[in-house]
């Protein structure tokens, strides 16, 4: 069997990876799965969170907001509504949109969708989180 299998993430504006990877972690609506090579097809929704992937070894890095991920036994294919590498992450802006959405959660405004902020909050902190992990 194969020990690599073609990784895809595209996004409505762009692809953001078109690679080969030894393993990939995504963030699946219940939990972060593990894919290696060959593994049996599945379907899921993605949630926001981290994805990384393993290319000779190294570990490469993305934030990711929703999507959906097809797994099938040699591709894998994320469609997310964004991803970012590292590299791509404006932090000032990851900065803001946590504070703002601080503020909402703090709110006693009955205006507040909270659930909204919540998510807010969530994506900065990814965000925040895998921009301090640019390759060296
Ligand atoms: P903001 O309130 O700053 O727009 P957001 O979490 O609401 O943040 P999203 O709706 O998740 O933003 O993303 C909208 C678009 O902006 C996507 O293309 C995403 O990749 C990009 N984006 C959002 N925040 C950042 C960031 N801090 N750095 C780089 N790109 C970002």
């Amino acid at each position: 069997m194969a020990d690599v299998f073609q990784l895809e993430i595209v996004t409505p504006e762009k692809q953001v990876v078109s690679d080969t990877a030894e393993e990939v972690q995504i963030p699946g609506k219940k939990g972060y799965l593990g894919i290696l090579p060959g593994h049996a097809p599945l379907i899921t929704e993605l949630a926001v969170g981290e994805i990384i992937y393993r290319k000779d070894g190294q570990p490469h890095y993305l934030a990711v907001a929703w999507g959906f991920a097809e797994v099938l036994p040699t591709k894998v294919t994320i469609l997310a509504e964004a991803a970012e590498r590292p590299e791509e992450i404006d932090v000032r802006r990851a900065q803001e949109a946590r504070e703002r959405a601080e503020e909402r959660l703090k709110s006693q405004d009955p205006t507040t969708d909270y659930e909204r902020a919540l998510y807010a909050l969530k994506r900065a902190d990814v965000r925040l989180d895998v921009a301090g992990k640019k390759h060296p």
